[in-house]
Formats: C-alpha cells, structure tokens, sequence
C-alpha cells in the first residue's frame, strides 16, 4: 500500500505539476496585463446596520473577466497576486478606484476595501492611502480598510504602528474573516481595529448548530467588550439575521441582503430603491440587548 501510494504520488507530481506550474505562470501574465489595461472591476456589497435598517457601509469586491479564461474569481487571483507581488498594484488601484466612487455617493455610505497583509507590510501602503483619499476628495472618515489575514502578519508591532497612523487619519480600520486562517484573539486584542468580521463558515451555520451560535454569540460580546462594531458575513437566510439581531450583532453581509453590485450604477440604483423600502427581504428589527 505504502508504494502504490508513492507510487501514485509520483505520478501526480509528474503528470500536473508542470501543467499546474504553467497554469499559474499563465493566469500571473494575464493578471499583470489586465492591471496595466485597468480591465478589473470593483462590485460593491450592502452592509446592513440591524438596529436602523440603514446601509451603514459598502464592500469593494474585485471581479475580473478574462477574454481567454472567462471569469476568475478573486478566490484564485488574489492567490496569485499575493504570491507574485502584483497585490501591491491591484491594491493601489482597487484603493484609489473605491474612494473614486464612493466620493460620487456623496454622503452615501462608507467603503469598505480589502487590504491583504502583503499589501500592508508595504513602505508605501500610508503613503497609497493618503493619495487614494487626496486624489477623490472622499473624507477620511468614509474609508473603511478591511485586513485580510490571508499570510500571517509577521510584525504585530509594526502592524500596529501602522493601523494606529490611519486610525489617527480618520480611517476605520476592520479584521476581516475573523474566526479563520490566522485570526485569533491575539490579534483582536493586539491590533487597532474597530470593526469585526465574523466568517461565514461560523455565522453560516449558526441557526443548525448550537456550537456556532455560541461562538458567534461569545465573538459579539467580546467584540463589545474591546468598543467594536461587529459585522457577520455570508448571510443568506432570515433566520439567521434574526439571530444575530438577537444576539447584538451590529451589521449583516450577504445574498439575504444583496450580492455585490456590478459597478458603481448599479449601486446607487440598489440604494435608492433600498431608501424606497423595495427590494430584498428586510429582517425583522428585534430590540437589540
Ligand atoms: P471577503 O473580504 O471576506 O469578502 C466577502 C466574500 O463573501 C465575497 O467573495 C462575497 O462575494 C462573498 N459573499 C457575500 N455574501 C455572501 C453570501 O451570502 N453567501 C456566500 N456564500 N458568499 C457571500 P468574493 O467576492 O469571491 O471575494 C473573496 C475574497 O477575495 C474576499 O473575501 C477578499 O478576501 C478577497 N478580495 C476581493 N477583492 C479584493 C481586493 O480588492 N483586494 C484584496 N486584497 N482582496 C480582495
Ligand atoms: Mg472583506
Ligand atoms: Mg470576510
Ligand atoms: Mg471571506
């Protein structure tokens, strides 16, 4: 058994790592020149405050439709920007290309754009941000920096330091995907952050499974304890956005509210029939505490 094993392995190493290796070379030089032809797009996601059924902030989401390869989603090219360093261009565009658009909702909701830790160990990150915020005259205060943990941050110090310089800015600063990856309560007690994004794959569940739930619910309370807003992605049921009004959460992401919106249009047109009281299932507002 033990050599049909390595036997098999060999192959497989054989037969795909080549192709694999070529694959991903292939998506890195079509990923560079989408950039330089600026061919990305940001969709843009409601985040919904429980308490007022108010849009409290929007999510800038990179979508990229390659004319070979059809559709990438961001799942696989972020890898790829990531391991390659064309994060740091990406990044710089989805920043300047989000406060851009947000400065055109005037006094519409915040941005929300995510910033990889890559992209945050960056000399030049403060120095993006500031001209992101200069070059479309969208108030500090109106900028929301999502942290992604997807590599573990290596100087919790020096993050630090870095958060609190735009903190001090006016920029709100979110953990995003909390509860997976590398997020842990170190961080959240480590970095300057006032928003938590609670993942999908625990607030997904939190209606079947009474372990999530608690998870969820001890993550919120903690989160309050520490003076931070809370915010459950993936919300798809209204169930479950009653639970998590029940429970404190501040905010809601997801299907049950709206997927990203193709474009800036399409969102104020969401917004607008959203003011309007159409549209999506509103959850039902519980009386929160
Ligand atoms: P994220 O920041 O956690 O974004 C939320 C993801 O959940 C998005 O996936 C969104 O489309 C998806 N989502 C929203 N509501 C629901 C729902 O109800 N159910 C389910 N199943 N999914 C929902 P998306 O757009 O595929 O992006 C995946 C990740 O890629 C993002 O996760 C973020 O980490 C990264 N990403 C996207 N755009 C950028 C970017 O401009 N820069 C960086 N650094 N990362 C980005
Ligand atoms: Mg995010
Ligand atoms: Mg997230
Ligand atoms: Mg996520």
């Amino acid at each position: 058994r033990g050599r049909l094993f390595h036997y098999d392995e060999q192959i497989l190493a054989e037969r795909e790592a080549p192709a694999t290796t070529h694959a991903r070379h292939d998506l890195e030089r079509r990923l560079r020149q989408a950039l330089a032809e600026q061919a990305l797009e940001l969709h843009y996601q409601p985040l919904l405050e429980l308490g007022s059924g108010r849009v409290g902030a929007v999510e800038a989401l990179a979508r990229w439709h390659d004319p070979v390869l059809g559709p990438v989603t961001p799942g696989e090219f972020i890898a790829v920007a990531e391991e390659s360093g064309l994060i740091v261009d990406l990044g710089r565009w989805a920043l300047a290309q989000a406060c851009h658009d947000a400065a055109g909702w005037a006094a519409g909701p915040s941005v929300a754009v995510n910033v990889s830790a890559v992209q945050l160990a960056q000399r030049s990150f403060i120095t993006d941000v500031t001209d992101a915020l200069a070059g479309s005259g969208l108030p500090p205060s109106r900028l929301c920096l999502e942290i992604t943990e997807t590599a573990a941050i290596a100087d919790l110090c020096e993050t630090a330091r870095r958060l609190n310089e735009l903190r001090a800015m006016g920029v709100t600063v979110a953990l995003d995907d909390f509860g997976t990856g590398h997020s842990s309560l170190t961080m959240l007690r480590r970095l300057p952050v006032s928003v938590v994004k609670i993942d999908k794959s625990f607030t997904g569940r939190i209606t079947d499974d009474a372990a999530d739930a608690t998870l969820v619910r001890l993550v919120t309370d903690a989160a309050h304890v520490l003076g931070m807003t809370v915010c459950a992605e993936g919300i798809e049921t209204a169930e479950q956005a009653a639970q998590l009004a029940a429970m404190g959460c501040d905010l809601v992401q997801g299907w049950l509210i709206a997927p990203a919106q193709p474009g800036p249009q399409a969102l104020a047109a969401w917004l607008r029939r959203h003011d309007a009281g159409e549209g999506h299932p509103q959850p039902a507002p519980l009386p929160l505490g």
